[in-house]
């Protein structure tokens, strides 16, 4: 199958469904999000500011980015659902957070039986 936006061939367990269109993981994130005029240098420098700064693992993040990487890392994997609902964080709070980890290559959304799971990368 191919994603609706950027026409990559994405694997079926690769695809998530985004009112109705099938869009590949990068696609979804930013559908989910759209970047504000700040937001996509923001989030292309993470990685490079942290590699400057010689920052690895939760090196850098907000206490609130460390508390969900500590809460994946302990689960090993959970729905967004869970973490919402255990941070307390709207739908667009943890879409923010999780692109942020997920730009640190910390943590990562994959798709099994219809359900997105955040584990770590
Ligand atoms: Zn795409």
């Amino acid at each position: 199958m191919k994603c609706a936006r950027c026409q990559e061939e994405v694997l079926p367990q690769d695809s998530y469904d985004y009112y109705g269109q099938t869009l590949c993981e990068d696609c979804y994130v930013v559908a989910l999000q759209p970047p504000k005029p700040c937001d996509p240098a923001a989030v292309a420098s993470a990685k490079a500011t942290r590699k400057q700064l010689g920052q690895t693992g939760t090196d850098g993040l907000t206490p609130l980015q460390k508390r969900i990487y500590e809460y994946i890392k302990e689960r090993g994997k959970v729905t967004k659902e869970e973490v919402a609902s255990t941070f307390d964080l709207p739908q667009w709070e943890l879409e923010k957070q999780f692109a942020v980890l997920r730009h640190c290559e910390l943590v990562r959304a994959t798709k099994e039986e219809n359900q997105i799971f955040l584990t770590l990368w």
